[in-house]
């Protein structure tokens, strides 16, 4: 016999802490619940992974980013959970999922039922031996989704001072790290196939502005080009990157963050794919945000259905790096119209589609300039003179 909740929630991650966040909000009563984790600690915010975590002073550690500090809510220890008589199921991984029954099956055994059940099972990394290439498992080369890789990472780092990191990918985690490796005084070459960093956000005008402040900070750029292999020492250490152009990059060490895929192998279709009503779309969204909005709206469905409006979601991605900081939201399709000036580290871009501004970025702005982009992007204005856009740029969300 295994154990029994009303409520289980599978995952450990931001979702299920701004869940039950939201459970405690609805009464739920002690006893009903418990989180179930492959991971050893409680929910944290998985952001601070690439930011704080990485700092060369004063690193963040646990427990001061576990989930909802990351909104300036209440910071939820274990003792949290105990305190609010709920179970922190650790450690275990869960292998099958029989939802006719309602149990679950963890790796070691042990059968759990529940009456309703929380997917939270977030992503996981995709690794180079998915492509086939081999040596991938040398002890410097570093992936970054948990706390486990955190913790790898800053060790490596910290046995590589003043030497040099290849980045294989240009999105979020290979511009947030090659930061973090700079900070920590590693010189790093960044390898991507795209013809600039973070091809899925930014056109080529936004990149180049990132792009040049990382130049200026001995970061080097080999783009158009994907790794073919590593050459490593006795030590099973890689010593470089072979380039598919031929090319050999030295390394001391190396970091992977070509994407992640999400972790729906348990259930029998796509459990993540979700309708955006404003955009009249399903799409799946990676960031933060959705995770603790959706686990709160999931959480609503569940306590009180009579009261949930239907979830209707405005994108919104943010990142930091160095002293820069962006804001985005919305959709970037269609027209894209840049405003301000980047050499003042303030500038900013609207996306317009159909005559209307469905998207906005921002570089360097403050809480009301970026409550003013999510305000404009939200009400997806009518907008007939793109150069007047242009000319208006920060402004124009103040006019509404
Ligand atoms: P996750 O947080 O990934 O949690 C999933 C949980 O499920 C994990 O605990 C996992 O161990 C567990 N699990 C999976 N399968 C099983 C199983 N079979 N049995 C038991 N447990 C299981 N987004 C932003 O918007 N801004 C940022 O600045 C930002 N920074 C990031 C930095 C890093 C380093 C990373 C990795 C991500 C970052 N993100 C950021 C993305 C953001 O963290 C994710 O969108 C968010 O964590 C998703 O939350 P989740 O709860 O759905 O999944
Ligand atoms: P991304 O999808 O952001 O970027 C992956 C990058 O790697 C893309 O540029 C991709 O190119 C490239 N790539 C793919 N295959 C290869 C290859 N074989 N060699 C070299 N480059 C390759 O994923 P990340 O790994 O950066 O991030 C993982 C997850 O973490 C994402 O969900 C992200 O949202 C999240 N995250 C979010 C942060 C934030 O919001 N601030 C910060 C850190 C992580 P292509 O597009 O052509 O496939």
């Amino acid at each position: 016999m295994g154990r029994a909740f009303k409520i289980v929630i599978l995952g450990g991650g931001v979702a299920a802490g701004y869940a039950t966040l939201e459970f405690v909000k609805h009464g739920i009563p002690h006893g009903d619940l418990c989180i179930i984790s492959e991971e050893a600690v409680a929910p944290y915010e998985r952001p601070a992974l690439s930011k704080g975590c990485l700092l060369p002073e004063g690193a963040a550690a646990l427990p001061s980013f576990h989930t909802c500090v990351g909104v300036g809510a209440e910071r939820q220890t274990p003792k949290w959970y105990k305190d609010h008589g709920m179970e922190l199921v650790l450690s275990t991984r869960i292998k099958s999922v029989d939802v006719k029954k309602r149990t679950l099956l963890s790796a070691a055994g042990e059968t759990i039922t529940y009456k309703t059940l929380i997917i939270a099972t977030g992503a996981r990394v995709l690794r180079l031996e998915e492509f086939g290439v081999t040596g991938a498992d040398a002890d410097n080369i570093c992936y970054l989704r948990d706390l486990e890789d955190a913790n790898k990472l800053v060790q490596v780092m910290a046995s590589c001072k003043g030497g040099m990191a290849v980045v294989i990918g240009g999105g979020y985690i290979g511009m947030e790290c090659a930061a973090a490796l700079v900070s920590n005084n590693i010189k790093v070459t960044m390898v991507f196939p795209e013809h600039h960093c973070m091809a899925r956000l930014f056109t080529s005008e936004i990149a180049a502005f990132y792009e040049g402040y990382y130049r200026k900070r001995g970061v080097t750029f080999i783009k158009g080009t994907v790794m073919a292999a590593f050459e490593s020492n006795e030590e099973k250490k890689v010593t470089a990157v072979v380039l598919k152009d031929g090319r050999h990059v030295e390394a001391d060490m190396v970091v992977v963050g070509i994407g992640i895929r999400p972790n729906i192998g348990l259930f029998e279709g796509d459990v993540v794919t979700f309708p955006l009503k404003s955009y009249r779309d399903t799409r799946r969204l990676e960031h933060v945000d959705h995770a603790r909005k959706s686990a709160a709206h999931a959480v609503q469905a569940i306590m009180s259905p009579e009261k949930v409006h239907e979830y209707d979601y405005l994108p919104f991605f943010y990142s930091r790096v160095f002293t820069l900081s962006w804001q985005f939201y919305g959709d970037n399709v269609g027209d894209c119209i840049m405003f301000g000036e980047p050499n003042d580290k303030k500038f900013g871009a609207f996306w317009v589609e159909k005559g209307h501004l469905v998207g906005a970025f921002l570089e360097g702005g403050n809480k009301e300039e970026y409550s003013a982009l999510e305000k404009v992007a939200r009400l997806k204005p009518c907008v007939l003179d793109l150069e007047l856009l242009g000319r208006q740029g920060l402004a124009f969300p103040f006019t509404f």
